[in-house]
């Protein structure tokens, strides 16, 4: 095997206890992503244990804080590093007053929290010293040689330089392994829809939250009053927030059947709590009397169409009954 089918073998045969040989190999990849060509091929390029911990640290920071994926079988007993990510968002929220989720690169959570950072990044470190330098390259029992060297303890990992840019020529390949193991791993831990758009989505820049104003008019259209959903009170001298009944961290999609008007401040105190069932019994009757207005004034768009599946297929309560875990 050449170091490429190596690498893959390791990612398409690690073990489904947790996802940390998942990240370990993404930020390995990236970090050869980044690094310069090095054309020598006998040169011995060294890995910062530390680095590897920051790329890691913000993977789960981002699947945490954005869905809230589980990362691991037992919610009971999650993976260090979702504890320690967790902590780390939480001193985030405290300090910058925001609960809404932000991308590690944008947080600036270095200058926010920069002590809570610094202990995030040790304990990291700690975590994959423990937990995965040494065992990643294990399978079934056996040693994959060749990969990169590795003192068990050790602050770094060397590996050799032509591998390093094999990892880079073979960057779409080796992502995508990784991603779809990542994205197989959670299937077992979670039961939210689109999985692997919500792995694919930390790789890109910005985690796109489509405009919901074309939805405005339907609401109006069953909701001419403008009463809030949440509170069930006239929504005046303000524009209607447009509000995700089940959490859109939950569904990460846009849909009528889940889309009502609210307060601004209504749909921002509630952030990603689980609706009652009250809610959700409302949402059903909302919905067989939105769908009743619309077929009576003669539409017949793809918004009618996806509304009445939904309601024939109880999207609602059960996407409600599965968001509960
Ligand atoms: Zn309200």
């Amino acid at each position: 095997m050449n170091f490429i089918e190596k690498w893959l073998h390791i990612i398409r045969n690690c073990s489904f206890d947790n996802t940390y040989k998942t990240a370990w190999a993404k930020a390995i990849t990236e970090i050869a992503i980044e690094h310069e060509a090095i054309y020598d091929s006998d040169v011995t390029i060294e890995i910062q244990l530390r680095e590897i911990a920051k790329n890691v640290l913000r993977y789960y920071f981002e699947q945490t804080i954005f869905f809230d994926l589980q990362q691991s079988a037992n919610p009971n007993k999650p993976p260090m590093m979702v504890t320690i990510v967790k902590e780390l968002i939480a001193s985030y929220r405290t300090r910058s007053g925001s609960v809404k989720p932000v991308k590690w690169f944008r947080s600036n959570i270095e200058s926010i929290c920069p002590e809570d950072y610094k202990k995030a990044v040790s304990a990291a470190i700690r975590a994959l010293k423990s937990d995965v330098s040494y065992r990643f390259l294990r399978i079934e029992g056996k040693e994959v040689d060749g990969v990169y060297q590795y003192e068990r303890k050790a602050d770094s990992l060397y590996i050799q330089a032509e591998n390093l840019n094999a990892l880079k020529q073979n960057k779409l390949i080796v992502l995508d392994a990784i991603n779809y193991r990542w994205t197989q791993m959670l299937e077992n831990f979670n039961h939210s829809p689109r999985l692997s758009k919500k792995v694919r989505i930390i790789d890109e820049d910005q985690v796109q939250r489509k405009s919901l104003s074309k939805f405005s008019s339907y609401l109006e259209f069953e909701n001419p009053e403008c009463v809030c959903f949440l509170c069930c009170l006239k929504i005046e001298g303000e524009t209607p927030a447009i509000d995700h009944v089940i959490p859109w961290s939950y569904l990460y999609s846009d849909d009528l059947w889940n889309l009502v008007y609210a307060h601004q401040s209504c749909n921002s105190s509630k952030s990603n709590v689980i609706p009652s069932e009250d809610v959700i019994q409302r949402l059903e009757q909302r919905n067989i009397a939105l769908l009743q207005r619309m077929k009576q004034q003669g539409m017949n768009d793809k918004h009618v169409s996806e509304l009445e599946m939904a309601n024939e297929k109880n999207f609602v309560r059960k996407f409600w009954i599965s968001c509960q875990g």
